[in-house]
């Protein structure tokens, strides 16, 4: 599957951090990790430091899946509002999904931090913006809702919001928790991290084959070398669905662009994430180096020509879009690309055992915060690996 198209941003600027060779030879280990995105770096990581001896492999260059076109959002906000997830799946299980991804902020920030990984990461509020004034009674239940669960926000009427921005908009809710992250580098520095304590590291190394065996799995690789484990962890991302004949959730395309560094970014209050109510829904966010970022404008395919022949006129679009935010920011596009990227009906990222595969566990974090899934998605297969209970392993399960 072609994930990306030419230039994402984070692997052009970041280049080749690291060089891993690919696999020659046999190998057995507790956990062969599939993948090595944002998703499969945090597993690995975990479970090396949990002792677990532990070989991750990618087919490609590491990070430069669909984690080298990630916009890189942090936020506890899922694509679905929570109370329409409590309608989904109800409210204990919805407001703990809310709660797992606000702590996941958290444990990413300590997580760089332990590491010392320079990946840009940084603190940010996120501002959630409704288009028209129809939208405000749902808005009030919303902000009731996380309020009573605990989260800290505010509601802005449009008077608060003119104070603090040079736009005009019915309603938002302003939340205190949120983040970015440079994901090219998180993964890199997550790696070289786990190599240090042991993690076994290869790319260009595909997996052509997985077979469940007795006690684990047995996979060949495109070389034909063989890699027995305990338990494998399919970290592959959107390519997951060729081993489960068909994705679990809805893949589309996205579009993104990244701006050249802006000497000074005015009327943008706290530099906070901004995304909007639209469906595909618009979004932003700056940079540690006084970028912009700007990203949306969905469409339903994922046919990577037909996908990449629409860049000029999605770039247009979002730079349009952006100046009737920001009239007075001199925006210039420095990178844009497209990029794969996938949708639960709930929301909800997919972890755990498939019932096809009873020794590999599945880490998809499907959705427009797929970051935060991937740090939950670590640590419910490290537990489960060690045989701890995880009374949330239940929310993401398969067929759930
Ligand atoms: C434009 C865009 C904007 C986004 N914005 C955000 C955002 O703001 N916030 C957010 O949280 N998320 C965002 N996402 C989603 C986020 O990028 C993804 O959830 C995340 O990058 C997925 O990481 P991953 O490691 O699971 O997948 P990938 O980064 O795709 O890693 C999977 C790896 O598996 C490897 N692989 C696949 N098959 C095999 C095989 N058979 N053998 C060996 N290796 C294999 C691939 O080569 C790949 O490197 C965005 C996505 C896009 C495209």
């Amino acid at each position: 599957m072609n994930l990306t198209s030419s230039h994402p941003f984070w692997s052009v600027n970041n280049g080749l951090p690291e060089n891993y060779p690919s696999l020659q030879r046999d190998v057995a280990c507790d956990a062969v990790v599939i993948g090595g995105g944002i998703t499969g770096a945090l597993v690995a990581v975990h479970l090396v430091e949990a002792e677990v001896k532990t070989l991750l492999i990618d087919k490609r260059d590491i990070g430069t899946g669909s984690t080298s076109a990630s916009t890189a959002l942090l936020q506890y906000e899922i694509d679905v509002p929570l109370r329409e997830l409590i309608q989904k799946v109800g409210l204990t299980a919805a407001t703990r999904s809310y709660q797992l991804c606000r702590e996941s902020i958290g444990k990413l920030e300590r997580l760089a931090t332990r590491l010392k990984i320079n990946c840009g990461f940084e603190r940010k509020p996120s501002l959630f913006l409704a288009r028209h004034k129809s939208e405000i009674p749902d808005l009030r239940e919303e902000f009731q809702l996380r309020q009573k669960m605990g989260i800290e926000l505010e509601f802005f009427d449009a008077p608060a919001i003119l104070k603090r921005f040079p736009f005009s908009r019915p309603a938002a809710l302003f939340s205190k928790d949120g983040g970015q992250v440079d994901p090219h580098r998180l993964t890199h520095g997550l790696l070289a991290a786990g190599q240090r304590a042991g993690l076994e590291v290869c790319d260009r190394t595909e997996m052509m084959r997985m077979e469940q065996t007795r006690r684990g799995v047995r996979i060949t690789t495109m070389h034909g070398f063989q890699i027995t484990a305990h338990r494998a962890v399919i970290a592959a991302g959107f390519e997951s669905k060729n081993l489960l004949r068909g994705a679990a959730g809805t893949l589309k395309s996205t579009y993104a662009l990244i701006s050249e560094p802006l000497p000074r970014i005015s009327g943008w209050h706290q530099r906070c994430l901004i995304w909007d109510s639209g469906s595909p829904y618009l979004y932003m966010r700056t940079t540690t180096e006084g970028r912009v970022i700007v990203g949306g404008e969905d469409v339903d395919f994922v046919n990577a020509k037909r996908r990449d022949a629409l860049m000029s006129q999605k770039t247009r679009t979002l730079v349009k879009k952006f100046g009737r935010l920001f009239p007075d920011v001199p925006l210039e596009v420095a990178y844009a690309w497209a990029g794969t990227f996938g949708e639960t009906k709930d929301g909800l990222a997919y972890i755990g055992v498939h019932p096809r595969f009873p020794h590999a566990y599945f880490a998809l974090g499907y959705g427009g915060n797929g970051i935060t899934f991937s740090l939950i998605a670590a640590e419910l297969i490290r537990d489960s690996l060690l045989g701890r209970t995880n009374r949330d392993a239940h929310l993401f399960r398969f067929n759930r």
